[in-house]
């Protein structure tokens, strides 16, 4: 079966830069795909690259389009190389939309809604906030922390879990940022407490640290930048990783071999936003709350108002997400809307 294939860069400043480990990130660029039949029917799919993670560039990824030119066989994933995880996401989804008898079935009767973590921000700044959510309906968080020193920090966790209902859990995230010593101490200070996970405690070519606190300390860990992609997190699980995988669907490849994995190895998964467009989070948050049960943990897509349009965005986030939220976006419109 042949295919049209096009393709369209976007590029779209945030409200607001978004701060991160690399510095500060003043727009999101990315490349919008269309894939179309001979029926004129048509799917999309959106390539978001996150270089900074180890992904592919946008300028890579424009180059793998140019190549693959103006028409594209159904089994084209078959030549896209994994380390190209958000081409393979992009062209997965919308292989699967062109090919499917009927668009992605409207979860009707049998729709999930899947509880959705806050992001609370850095430092002291975080006891309001997650006063805010908690009345929002809020049950998970997510703490950035290893930002100032755990001397001013480690206050602040025993204050934010001091307000924290019974029902509710705290995640952190240290962005890589610990050191052995600092990472010792944060998790004698999290054993027995309400801490879900900890994100990302040491850096990710710290493997034997990584693995080593896993063993040595009660709390769950979770792993975000040491996988960006499938392959790595499969190198992870073949070394024993006994904790948590964030995986940011937009960058981990074609979704049908992300869900294959989890199904076949019963990873313990929580899935997260690359920051990219509300056009291709409306296909992953489509396929979550297709109620496949991939995963029992909060989703790591509250991250707001990126862009301050709602097309973009996509409808507000709260404390639940479920397949209305991605009706709601039209990749048509987004796709017109990018050059
Ligand atoms: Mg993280």
């Amino acid at each position: 079966m042949r295919y049209s294939f096009a393709y369209q860069p976007y590029r779209r400043p945030f409200r607001q830069p978004v701060r991160t480990a690399h510095g500060v990130w003043t727009e999101r660029e990315g490349i919008f795909v269309r894939i179309a039949g001979a029926e004129g029917r048509a799917g999309y799919g959106e390539i978001a690259p996150l270089p900074d993670f180890g992904t592919e560039t946008v300028a890579e990824a424009a180059e793998f389009c140019r190549r693959l030119g103006a028409e594209i066989d159904a089994d084209v994933l078959a030549h896209v190389p994994e380390r190209l995880g958000c081409v393979r996401c992009a062209l997965g989804f919308a292989l699967a939309e062109v090919g499917e008898a009927t668009p992605v079935a409207p979860t009707v009767g049998a729709a999930k809604r899947l509880p959705v973590a806050a992001l609370l921000p850095a430092g002291r700044a975080a006891l309001p906030v997650l006063t805010q959510r908690l009345e929002a309906g809020y049950l998970a968080f997510k703490w950035k922390v290893g930002v100032g020193r755990a001397e001013e920090e480690l206050p602040v966790l025993d204050d934010l879990l001091a307000q924290l209902p019974a029902y509710a859990r705290l995640r952190l995230d240290a962005n890589g940022a610990w050191d052995r010593r600092t990472a010792e101490r944060w998790l004698e200070r999290c054993a027995e407490r309400p801490v879900e996970f900890v994100e990302q405690p040491a850096a990710p070519a710290e493997v034997d640290l990584l693995l080593g606190l896993a063993q040595d300390y009660p709390v769950t860990l979770a792993l975000d930048e040491a996988v960006a992609n499938l392959a790595a997190a499969r190198d992870w699980q073949a070394r024993g990783w006994p904790g948590v995988f964030v995986l940011k669907p937009a960058i981990a490849g074609a979704w049908s071999d992300v869900a294959a994995w989890i199904r076949t190895t019963q990873a313990d998964v929580v899935f997260s936003s690359a920051l990219e467009t509300a056009l291709g989070r409306a296909q992953i948050v489509r396929r979550l709350t297709a109620g496949d049960g991939l995963t029992r943990r909060a989703l790591g897509f509250g991250v707001g108002e990126l862009f301050g349009d709602r097309r973009w965005d996509g409808p507000p986030v709260g404390p639940l997400l479920d397949a209305a939220w991605s009706d709601a976006t039209d990749p048509l419109a987004l796709w017109n809307a990018a050059p």
